[in-house]
């Protein structure tokens, strides 16, 4: 008969636990996990990120509902254990919910500090530690303006960073003279103040807070010093309490944490307690990484498993702030003692210090360039000796070349991944025995790279090692990175990355800012592969998409707007000359693509010219389906066989506002005589006798390409489905930049004419283009009807006093 095995707490700790267990002891367990708050496990370390922005909340859980079900784990989520029976081995819920245990595990975690100021718990004055509290913070930073981070940790950093993200005004306000004091140096901390300044933080040092103050709200805040910090909002960030009021009450030996031996039992038979609510050695540990060391040993303990005793873990830090690399690890503060190495590089603002004690590399941080993080910290567990660190090329003659990884050179049991424990020898063997190809596969099947991502791409290197396959340069998404396009996308789908942010973060990318080339490749990506979710970040945009109409050389813009089919009348030809008059337009021009041109228009007239206007951005500035060009067709023309005109306006309608990776320019001729020039346009239609052919992948640029003729069919309907199957298979797979010249060369034209032919696939990308336009807005009238959009583009004119 299967155990009962009940684990108390539903964190990071508890879920690894059950993962470990039904991995090692399947049919062992029957596993119930009950959990105070309202959402499954999830991954608590992303939390910053959800608060800058960076990653969706969506995406944190660590295992889905399914699994659970799969494992049959019985799951309770919003329920508080509030009393343990250790006599009659059960336990209850607030709720008055009674489970029965062969095996307990008590993995509560922590809960915030408050510090104990009058004013501490007035609205407005929040902790950051869980799901709630970050969207209760985004929710108050886009209503709010100013906000006050008490306590200037690791915790206190990432919570100010998020808020600056957000837009707030913020301030740290620290007690003692050096940022992260227990993580970094004197020299460290004021390389960190120092850039969180550059990033518009406000960081008050040795400032000890006295009270909060405000009415009903929080309103400021108060300093010894006699100074008082605005804030409509305060987080305290000012350290953790290990959760064990349960644990104490029912008589568990307790200190600061419940106290637990080398295998995690606690002082009570069949009572184990695991994660940051667990002391081991009279240490407690606030990050992942020790704490699923301590899951290992207790999953197999709890199987039955031969196992080496828990021995305490090394910790390891790493800030998740955006253009600062932070890391420490180990015991890094010199004394009488101790040997300590320092480099300081004062231009690139790069920090490194490396402590040695009785010959052995006991603690090291790194500032401005943490690159070789993951090998120090293995260094420190093997004992390392400062010949070591010059046999690696970490330090010495050799070290400034060795600035790019050398994972290959690593031993086999150097850890890769820190949170997760996963060593160089179990991925090569992953790769090499189960034949994976990919960073997400051995994500899947090692669990490296899985937590905070930062070791993705060493995993990377690890595999261009043991198969060979070089990312050619020239494939190269950009200098930002080592990925090609297709590898960031299929990241962007694996880990369901929704903002340009999370993907520079979560792939490591070099500059953490991104650079032209990339920043709008990537916004166009999240937005292709997430059209729901994704939101478009116009600061990755080049400038005319960022202001709906394109630069002239003399700084004033022009506007194209949307003439379906090149088909217009007398109304919008008034409309236009009287718009031309009012804002004194220089310049009318009819353009190739049949549409009317409005040159010389100012910045700041824009928003109004286009209200006057009332007609829809024609996007002539964007990476979108610009114009279709259409001949008169049979409606006029002798020769016509078929609507030209009628086709060409739908299918403008059809994809109106659609971005693509190059900009696409389209044309409908009635009739071989091809008037509209439909064979050197992205995607071209000829009327022919009973029907219409299809063309696609032509130039009429500076390379001129004639198009490949794509397919013969006979209705409307079918160029429309067609058309648009076409555009969504090139908008999935061609890479950011590439007209469709280039990709139809590239990837063949018989190949998408086999992809396009089979009716379930045409119909599927037809589809994903209609949902991806379902949510388009006309960009014009949107900005038209939002003030704060139309001020974007007044011009501010500094008053002299
Ligand atoms: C914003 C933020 C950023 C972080 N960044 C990093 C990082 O970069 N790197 C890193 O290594 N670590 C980081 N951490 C720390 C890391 O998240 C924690 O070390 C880890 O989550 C602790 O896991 P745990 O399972 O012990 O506790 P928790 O994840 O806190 O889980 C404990 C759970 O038990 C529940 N619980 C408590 N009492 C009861 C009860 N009586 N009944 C039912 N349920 C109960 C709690 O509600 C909670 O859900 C970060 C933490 C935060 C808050
Ligand atoms: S393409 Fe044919 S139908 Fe169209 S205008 Fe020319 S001749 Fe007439």
């Amino acid at each position: 008969m299967m155990k009962r095995l009940v684990i108390i707490g539903h964190g990071m700790a508890a879920t690894r636990l059950a993962e470990r267990i039904v991995d090692i002891a399947p049919n062992m367990y029957e596993i119930s996990i009950i959990g105070e708050e309202r959402f499954l496990g999830y991954d608590r370390i992303q939390l910053s990120h959800v608060l800058s922005g960076n990653v969706n909340p969506t995406g944190l859980l660590l295992k889905d509902e399914q699994w659970y079900h799969d494992h049959g784990i019985t799951v309770k989520t919003h329920h508080k254990v509030i009393e343990l029976h250790l006599k009659d081995k059960k336990i209850r819920t607030e709720q008055g919910f009674e489970f029965a245990y062969d095996e307990l595990v008590l993995a509560t975690g922590s809960s915030a500090l408050r510090i104990p100021v009058p004013g501490a718990h007035l609205p407005g004055v929040m902790t950051f530690r869980s799901l709630d509290d970050c969207e209760t913070m985004i929710q108050m930073a886009r209503q709010q303006r100013n906000a006050v981070v008490i306590g200037g940790g690791l915790l206190g950093l990432e919570a100010a960073h998020g808020l600056n993200a957000l837009g707030m005004n913020v301030t740290v306000v620290h007690a003692v003279s050096t940022l992260m004091e227990r993580q970094l140096d004197w020299h460290a901390g004021k390389l960190l103040e120092r850039e969180l300044r550059n990033q518009g933080i406000e960081v008050a040092m040795d400032a000890k807070t006295t009270a909060i103050h405000g009415d009903h709200h929080v309103e400021f805040v108060e300093l010894s010093d006699g100074r008082r910090i605005q804030a409509d909002l305060v987080v305290m960030a000012v350290g953790i309490k290990p959760n064990v009021d349960l644990a104490k009450a029912s008589g568990i030996v307790v200190n600061r944490g419940i106290v637990v031996d080398d295998f995690m039992r606690t002082s009570e038979a069949h009572v184990w307690a695991v994660g940051e609510c667990a002391e081991h050695a009279g240490v407690i540990y606030g990050i992942v990484a020790p704490l699923y060391e301590q899951v290992e040993v207790l999953a197999k303990k709890l199987a039955q498993i031969p196992v080496e005793s828990y021995k305490g873990s090394v910790p390891v830090t790493k800030l998740k702030v955006s253009g600062v690399e932070v890391f420490s690890a180990g015991d890094f503060q010199d004394d009488d003692h101790s040997n300590t190495l320092v480099m300081m590089d004062g231009l690139r603002n790069r920090y490194k210090k490396a402590v040695f004690r009785q010959k052995q590399l006991t603690g090291v941080i790194l500032y401005g360039d943490t690159t070789h993080s993951a090998r120090y910290s293995s260094l420190i567990r093997q004992g390392a000796t400062w010949e070591d660190l010059e046999k690696a090329g970490l330090w010495g003659d050799k070290a400034e070349s060795a600035s790019v990884s050398t994972v290959e050179t690593w031993n086999n049991d150097d850890i890769v991944c820190g949170c997760m424990g996963v060593t160089k020898g179990t991925i090569l063997n992953a790769i090499k025995t189960k034949g994976l190809s990919s960073v997400d596969e051995i994500r899947l099947n090692t669990g490296a790279s899985r937590s905070c991502g930062s070791c993705r791409s060493l995993v990377g290197q690890l595999l261009t090692y043991v198969t060979g396959n070089q990312v050619e340069d020239s494939n190269r998404l950009c200098a930002c990175t080592d990925l090609t396009h297709e590898m960031v996308v299929e990241a962007i789908r694996s880990y369901h990355l929704y903002q340009v942010h999370d993907v520079m973060k979560q792939l490591k990318w070099k500059n953490s800012e991104g650079c032209s080339k990339c920043r709008p490749a990537l916004n166009y990506y999240v937005r292709m592969v997430w059209p729901a979710k994704a939101d478009d970040d116009p600061q990755s945009r080049l400038v005319n998409e960022r202001l709906h109409a394109n630069i002239q050389r003399d700084g004033t813009f022009s506007v194209v707007p949307r003439i379906y089919g090149g088909v217009t009348n007398s109304e919008q030809l008034r409309k236009i000359a009287d718009v031309a008059d009012k804002y004194h337009v220089p310049m009318i021009k009819i353009t190739g693509g049949q549409r009317i041109d409005l040159l010389g228009v100012r910045k700041e007239d824009l928003p109004a010219v286009w209200e006057d206007l009332g007609m829809t951005s024609g996007y002539a500035y964007g990476k979108a389906m610009r114009t279709v060009k259409t001949c008169v067709g049979t409606e006029f023309c002798r020769f016509g066989t078929q609507d030209a005109i009628g086709a060409g306006i739908r299918l403008e309608h059809a994809l109106e506002g659609l971005d693509t990776p190059h900009k696409v320019k389209m044309a409908v001729s009635g009739c071989p005589r091809n008037c509209a020039e439909s064979t050197v346009k992205d995607v071209g239609v000829i009327g022919v006798e009973g029907g219409f052919d299809l063309f696609v992948g032509g130039n009429g640029g500076a390379k001129v390409r004639a198009a490949d003729f794509l397919i013969r069919v006979r209705t409307e309907d079918e160029v429309e489905e067609w058309a648009l199957a076409f555009l969504q298979y090139y908008r999935e797979n061609a890479r950011y930049m590439e007209r469709t010249a280039t990709w139809v060369e590239r990837v063949g034209i018989e190949e998408i004419r086999k992809t396009l032919e089979n009716t379930e696939q045409r119909v599927a990308y037809a589809q994903r283009l209609r949902d991806t336009l379902s949510r388009w807005r006309d960009p014009w009238q949107r900005i038209v009807s939002t003030d704060e959009e139309r001020r974007y583009f007044q011009t501010v004119h500094i008053q002299p006093f």
